[in-house]
Order: C-alpha cells, then structure tokens, then sequence
C-alpha cells in the first residue's frame, strides 16, 4: 500500500469502528539516529533524520469527555475519562498515545474541560527495531490533539509533551532526541539537536545527490528485554559525571578524559569516554556535511560503532556482523543505531551496491545461525503532518 493508501484506509477503519468519519489524518514518521548515542540524557549532540515510515492517526473529537484508542497493532482498545486519566491507569499500547492526552493536562491544558476523542492508529514503522515507532505514535497524536484542542504549541513543545508521556505514562526513561526528529524531521536533512539547549538546526544530507543511500539491517533481535542495560548506562553516566563534579558529561571534552581516568573505575571510563568521544563525532558530522558532504562522514560512522561496541557495551554479535559484513560489501560507512542490545544496524551505502550489501549480510547471518534480517533503505523524510 502506498502512503496515501494507508491514511485513505485509516480513516475508513475510524468510520468503521466509531460509526461517524474522523476529522481528520495525522502522521508522524519513525526515526533514524544517524549518529549521537546515548548522548541525549548527557545533554549531548544527536543528529537523526524523520524516515519514509510513518504511524497515521485518524481522530475525531467526541462531545463528552472519554478518550477511547484503537490499532490495527492490536485488538485491545482502551477507553479513559480525560478528567481522570494519569500514568497509574494506563498500560500496553494505549499508554502512549493516552499519555500524550496526560502529557497535554501536565503542559496546563484542562483535560476535564476538554472535548474527548477517538483515533484510530495504522503503522508501517517496524515496532522494537529501534526505529522509535513509540515517537511516530506520539507524534501523530500530539500533533492532532494540538490542532483540534487549538492548542497552538509550537513543535520543540510538543517533542517534549511526547518525552513526558513516554517518560511518565509508559515508564522509558528516554530522552528527547525521537520525538524532536519526529516532530521536527525536513525531507533530505538530518535534526542536529542540542539536548542542553534543545536548539535545533536543519543540517543537509544530500544522500540521493552523492549517489548514496541509507540501508537499514533490522536485526530482528528486540531491544524490549534492554531495559536493565539502558538504566545501567545512565547510572554510569551519572556517576561518571558526579566523579568529574560536573552536571552531566556534556560539560567534559576529549581533553579531560586523562583526568576521568584517574577519578573512576574503568568501566565508568569506557562509558564516559563513549559519551564524550561520540559528542565530538556528531559536531565532526555536521561539520564534514557542510562543508565536504556525505561522502565525508563514512569513517566517523564506523569509529561511532567501535565505540559502542568496545566502550559502552550495547551492541550484540549480530549487530556487530552486520557492520562488518555491509562495510565488506562496499558502505561507505556502517553503525548500530538506537539505543542497543539490538534492533538496526544502518549502513550509508553507494545505491549501486545496495543489492550487494543486502545478500553479503543476509548470506552471513544465514550462516552465523541468526534470524533472518530485514533489509530495506530509508529515505530523509518530512516529520509530522496532518494528511488531510
Ligand atoms: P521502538 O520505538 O524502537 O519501535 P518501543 O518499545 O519504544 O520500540 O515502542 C514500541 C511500542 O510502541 C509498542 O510495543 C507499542 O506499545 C507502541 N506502538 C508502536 N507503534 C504502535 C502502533 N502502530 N499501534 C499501537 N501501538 C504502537
Ligand atoms: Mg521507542
């Protein structure tokens, strides 16, 4: 189905479902970090881009005050009274975009004097590949919910209502880099995102004109179980931090990492030097867009994997040999992606040797005895919007 054919179905399900059409289409699209990991809750650098996979919300306010939520991800549909709805009573899916609806009441606005809604949700994000489907559902609801509710919040304020929700109402202790590429994301450019400031700036990509093309190698291998290993990392952070008596390791440079050597353990060294070494990649990233193009960046993506491979510890065997093995097959460049312990790889790869680059990895994993990857390229899209 193309795009188009997914939101026209999605708004016939609303109609379906709810007896009455929907007011409207919103989409928000999932995200690719092309490179700053684990640097967002260290106030650090993040530089993704919004990809051509994107969730759709057909919504239509109602005349009371519930808020009732479906999806074709799932039979379970939740309903909540807006007045009384809070991270205690939401669980599974539902929490997210009935999180967003809280998220909203803790940003001032009066949830008990609010219309309430129906949407119905359709996705082609793979979920748990570590292409934030959980920021494109936010997305496109936040995004609906301001334009119905007339809210007119700008969209650096509805990335942090989506952080909110996510953070609070599902309990992921992310940061904000998803839900600003979601909300954010402009066909062809990447989001270089300060996560201290939360200032952003459109950087150029320039893929398609250099002849390149971005290959995702989902490894089918779900970071759901990661939870544990996500909240250690912060915790090392923190305490790396607290060891060098700075806020957060935003605050430390390459320079001063002979001095975090002696002030910590080495493990709590190897996670801060992933954090400060990948902060200096992304700024070398944007620098390296602008002033040589994408061509440039192939060697700061491969030493941002060996990073988190060797330092911060988050990548997995099949991670590793998808790496590997794309790099093998002619990518200019090749990372993990995401918050680790699996999900996708991405490989910046001459669009000649896409085909090349698929059946190498495919090949490899056949024979390392892993899942099968899903492999498939991403194109730089615009964020969220509303369809119709
Ligand atoms: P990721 O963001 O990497 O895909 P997460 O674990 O952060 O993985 O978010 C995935 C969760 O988001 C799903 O388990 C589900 O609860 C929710 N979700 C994502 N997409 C949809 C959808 N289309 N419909 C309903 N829930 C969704
Ligand atoms: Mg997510």
């Amino acid at each position: 189905m193309t795009h188009d054919d997914i939101a026209t179905q999605a708004a016939a399900d609303f109609q379906a479902q709810f007896g009455r059409p929907a007011d409207g289409v919103w989409s928000a699209p999932g995200r690719v970090n092309l490179i700053g990991e684990h640097t967002d809750y260290n106030e650090g650098f993040v530089l993704p881009f919004a990809i051509d996979r994107r969730t759709w919300a057909a919504v239509g306010l109602r005349d009371d005050n519930t808020a009732r939520v479906t999806s074709t991800f799932s039979d379970d549909e939740a309903e909540v009274e807006l007045a009384t709805v809070g991270p205690d009573s939401l669980d599974g899916w539902s929490a997210y975009p009935l999180g967003i609806a809280w998220a909203l009441g803790q940003n001032g606005v009066d949830l008990a004097e609010q219309r309430g809604f129906d949407a119905h949700i359709s996705s082609d994000v793979p979920v748990g590949a570590g292409l934030s489907s959980s920021a494109a559902i936010e997305g496109a609801i936040v995004l609906a919910l301001d334009e119905r509710w007339q809210l007119g919040l700008d969209r650096p304020t509805l990335a942090r209502v989506g952080q909110l929700a996510e953070n609070e109402a599902v309990g992921a202790p992310t940061g904000i880099m998803d839900q600003s590429a979601s909300l954010l994301g402009r066909r062809d450019s990447a989001v270089f995102l300060d996560c201290r400031s939360l200032r952003s700036e459109i950087v150029d990509l320039g893929f398609a004109d250099a002849g390149l093309a971005i290959v995702i190698i989902d490894t089918k291998v779900s970071h759901s179980h990661a939870t544990g290993g996500y909240a250690a990392r912060r915790a090392s952070c923190e305490a790396g931090a607290a060891a060098l008596g700075v806020e957060s390791l935003r605050d430390v440079g390459v320079a001063d990492l002979d001095r975090a050597r002696e002030v910590m353990d080495d493990e709590t060294f190897r996670r801060v030097r992933h954090v400060v070494t990948e902060n200096a990649r992304v700024l070398a990233t944007v620098r390296a867009l602008r002033e040589s193009g994408p061509l440039a960046i192939g060697e700061i993506l491969d030493a941002s994997h060996v990073s988190m491979r060797d330092d911060f510890e988050i990548s997995v065997p099949q991670l590793d040999l998808a790496v590997v093995e794309a790099r093998e097959a002619g990518a200019i460049g090749a990372r993990m992606t995401g918050g680790g312990f699996g999900g996708a790889a991405i490989a910046l790869t001459p669009i000649e040797l896409v085909d090349q680059v698929t059946v190498r990895v495919s090949d490899a994993f056949e024979r390392a005895g892993f899942t099968a990857p899903e492999i498939f390229t991403v194109t730089p899209s615009d964020g969220a919007k509303r369809e119709f």
